[in-house]
């Protein structure tokens, strides 16, 4: 049995050639057949090898920004079944929005050319409970946890007034105000939205069962390139 390539060596003979979705709505189909892979226990780990590691090493060309939330269960590359170069990663707590994550995501989308943004929330989060019980009691949190609590009460007002008080509907509210937010904060990513270039879509993901479900997306028919999804949003 001989290895792939040597350590410092040439990229293995293995290595499969990867296209790279140019497109959103292609960029969007890419990664929920992905997820579904990881959804059936059928990953197939791409971009993971030696050889592909070394054929990237000299730029990268991610085809999807996910701003997704810090969550240890929420691991980017493996819940969407892909490898290094694939995927420009910015997480933090409740996938809240600052000056830094904003200026990751327009690195992206200008410099790299990445043709989409998927906001990642989840079921049971814990920085959307932590806002929750915050605003109950009317105690904020210590520290720079404040910050997190505080960029989360919109969403819980928008739900409010939506009549929503169960928690995973104000996180679905929170994933789809987090769109808003990007959009309405960087006129850097909503002009290449508006010129076609690029996507946002917030997708939903279930802890148990791993799936992930569109709660948003602009422009909406990003979401039209059938992916095959088990069940339709409920
Ligand atoms: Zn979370």
């Amino acid at each position: 049995m001989s290895r792939p390539g040597t350590p410092g060596g040439q990229p293995g003979p293995q290595r499969t050639p990867d296209r790279v979705p140019a497109d959103p709505a292609q960029a969007y189909a890419e990664l929920a057949a992905g997820n579904r892979r990881f959804v059936n226990g059928t990953p197939r780990h791409p971009n993971q090898d030696a050889g592909h590691r070394a054929a990237v090493a000299d730029g990268q060309h991610p085809f999807a920004v996910v701003v997704g939330c810090s969550d240890s269960r929420l691991a980017a590359e493996i819940i969407f079944d892909r490898g290094l170069g694939d995927l420009f990663v910015v997480r933090t707590a409740g996938h809240t929005t600052g000056p830094e994550v904003l200026g990751s995501v327009e690195y992206a989308v200008t410099v790299l050319g990445t043709p989409l943004v998927v906001v990642l929330g989840h079921d049971s989060c814990g920085a959307v409970q932590a806002a929750r019980e915050s605003a109950a009691t009317g105690t904020p949190p210590q520290g720079h946890l404040r910050a997190v609590v505080d960029a989360v009460l919109p969403s819980l007002r928008r739900a409010a007034a939506e009549g929503v008080d169960d928690i995973d509907g104000i996180v679905d509210i929170h994933i789809a105000q987090t769109v808003e937010a990007l959009l309405g904060q960087s006129p850097v990513l909503a002009a290449e939205v508006a010129q076609g270039r690029c996507a946002v879509v917030g997708v939903s993901y279930r802890l148990a069962a791993g799936m992930v479900r569109p709660v948003a997306a602009v422009p909406a028919a990003t979401l039209d390139v059938p992916t095959g999804a088990s069940t339709p949003a409920a």
